[in-house]
């Protein structure tokens, strides 16, 4: 909704006041810029504009009669588009209460009454490229490049909404999930053009029959997903997956071949086969799955059998309780380097399990399973002991200056005494707060309460690094990064892998760097394995990478000898990924 400049038209800019003299002379300022102006006298009002108008930028008068600025700032949100349309509050009231409230409620910045020309027009310039900066990476990040359907991080966010409205409104909600039956062969025998080409033409026949408020889209390859909203039966949920099937079965004309494609579809219904949005697309996809096995070109609900891998979940949860008695976890670095001189300036701890039976278990294996049994802060705390101790022991091999960066997951930001915890960390092993970098993810920084503030803004203080990881694949507006005190985005290695043959990856990438400095950043880059990747992000501004290219994680004492440490970074690391 929200970016309907037109090509090449000026930004247009609603003014929210009920005064309507203060609002013609904001007007008359902002049009001497050459911006467009529409204007609202109260924050109902306001709402009923930015839904038919699309503004790109907001300023909001705070105190109005009828719907207030902060309130309807916070209404915006929710609406589509809303959180990526910077709000400007304008204020006579400078107490910190009323600043904090603007915040709270989703404003990107506020000025006071008096205006001050000077600052306004300076102020609306920066938000205004900042904000077509933030859409810019928003778009391209949420929506798949090819059919520009809701990529999976949007559909997953999505399904998440969709899921907590069918919970509140007591309707039960479809999740089917497609898969092209053979596609490989049509993408081997015809070639990746027309497999584009293909996908394309069922993107398009797919949202000519869901109904406008379903939700379709595409996690990948040849996978689509459908939400079906208020469904009152399975019986619903199964003619809408053999409409899709029949809709696919006529033939595709794509430059004068003939295709016939099929698809196996896969249904799981909220809440009955699971009530929290990754679990039916789990769900749906096991479903799938059954559709292939009973021949394909069918449909197959989700059924109760199908939940046998809960029994193993159950199996890795007892063991999971039991490793840290047993001693099985250990720490794994992987050096982060200067891209201007080569230096390698810090470590990133991470987590393994040494599985009796399993042998050494990557942390993608059982973080998400010690978040959900809350197992994740007793490990959490144990990795971030270890990594200060063995940054100290490097500190005192004479590696001063030398960082380790710890992950954080968001269970542990929210626990209460998390500042203790790190303050405790560094105090038993005495590492200096500057030694220390905390990784937080995106998901867990996007809450606005007080505890999440306090805790970062305490860290910050203290003199400990912050960082956002696997930057650009959580789902949020971007305003924590002007709220809270980050010091620097470490950009997801989705983006990375492709950079030097996708220019949409090499789009995101150059945009979040472009957008990190604005704010005064540092950005680092993930996952990068190639000289290629290298060059090209060193091209594009970014400060730093971490990745195959310049060391694997492997245990400390791979990084414990200076000279090789330096040597390592620059030419070969432990696990022989040659430079
Ligand atoms: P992360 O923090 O983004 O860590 C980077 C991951 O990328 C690591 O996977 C690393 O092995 C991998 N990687 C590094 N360089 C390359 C490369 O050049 N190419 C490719 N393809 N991959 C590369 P790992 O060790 O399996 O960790 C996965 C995730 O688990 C981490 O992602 C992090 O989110 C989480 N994790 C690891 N340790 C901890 C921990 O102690 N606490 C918490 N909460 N999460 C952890
Ligand atoms: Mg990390
Ligand atoms: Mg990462």
């Amino acid at each position: 909704m929200s970016g309907n400049a037109q090509p090449n038209g000026e930004p247009l800019i609603l003014v929210v006041d009920d005064d309507p003299a203060t609002r013609l002379i904001v007007r008359r300022a902002l049009e001497r810029d050459g911006y467009r102006v529409e204007e609202a006298a109260d924050g109902a009002a306001a709402l009923e504009c930015f839904e038919r108008l699309g503004p790109d930028l907001i300023l909001m008068d705070a105190v109005m009669p009828g719907m207030d600025g902060f309130t309807a700032c916070a209404r915006l949100q929710r609406l589509p588009g809303g959180g990526l349309t910077p709000v400007l509050i304008i204020t006579v009231l400078d107490d910190e209460a009323s600043v904090d409230r603007a915040f709270e409620s989703g404003a990107s910045d506020y000025i006071q009454k008096p205006i001050r020309w000077a600052v306004l027009r300076r102020r609306v310039r920066r938000m205004l490229t900042e904000s077509r900066a933030e859409r810019h990476v928003n778009h391209l990040a949420y929506h798949d490049a090819l059919t520009d359907l809701p990529n999976r991080r949007l559909f997953a966010d999505q399904l998440e909404q969709r899921t907590e409205l069918a919970r509140r409104k007591g309707q039960p909600l479809a999740l089917l999930f497609l898969d092209l039956d053979r596609f490989k062969l049509i993408n081997d025998s015809l070639g990746h053009d027309m497999g584009d080409l293909l996908i394309q033409s069922v993107a398009q026949r797919l949202m000519g029959v869901v109904r406008k408020s379903d939700v379709v889209g595409r996690l990948g390859g040849d996978e689509f997903t459908v939400i079906v909203e208020s469904v009152t039966s399975a019986q619903d949920s199964a003619v809408i997956a053999q409409k899709l099937i029949d809709t696919l079965a006529e033939p595709f004309m794509l430059n004068t071949h003939e295709i016939f494609v099929t698809v196996s579809v896969g249904i799981a219904l909220y809440p009955f086969d699971g009530d929290q949005s990754g679990t039916l697309i789990k769900n749906a996809d096991a479903a799938m799955y059954r559709a292939k096995e009973h021949g394909r070109n069918n449909y197959q609900f989700y059924t109760a059998e199908m939940g046998a891998r809960a029994m193993e979940r159950l199996a890795l949860e007892t063991n999971l309780r039991r490793a840290l008695e047993r001693d099985e976890f250990l720490l794994h670095y992987q050096p982060q380097v200067r891209l201007d001189s080569g230096e390698m300036f810090g470590l990133e701890a991470l987590v393994r399990w040494n599985h009796p039976d399993l042998g050494l278990v990557a942390p993608g294996e059982f973080i998400q399973l010690a978040e959900e049994t809350g197992l994740i802060v007793p490990i959490g705390a144990w990795v971030l002991r270890s990594a200060c101790r063995q940054a100290r022991a490097w500190c005192d091999a004479g590696r001063a200056g030398l960082r380790v960066a710890v992950n954080l997951s968001g269970r542990q930001l929210r626990q209460r005494n998390l500042v203790e915890v790190v303050r405790k960390a560094l105090a038993e092993t005495g590492l200096s707060p500057e030694g220390l970098e905390l990784e937080l993810t995106e998901s867990s920084v996007m809450h606005k309460d007080e505890l999440t503030s306090s805790t970062l803004w305490a860290l910050h203080e203290m003199g400990i690094r912050l960082s956002i990881d696997d930057f650009g694949t959580g789902y949020s507006n971007l305003g924590y990064l002007k709220r809270f005190p980050i010091d620097s985005l470490k950009i997801d290695r989705s983006f990375v892998r492709d950079i030097t043959t996708d220019p949409d990856d090499a789009a995101i990438a150059t945009a979040i760097i472009a957008m990190a400095h604005n704010l005064k950043l540092e950005v680092i880059a993930e996952g990068v394995e190639t000289n290629e990747q290298r060059d090209l992000l060193r091209e594009r501004g970014c400060d730093a990478i971490q990745g195959f290219l310049v060391g694997s994680p492997a245990p400390a004492e791979a990084y414990t000898d200076v000279q090789g440490a330096l040597s390592k970074c620059s030419a070969k690391d432990p696990a022989d990924h040659a430079v």
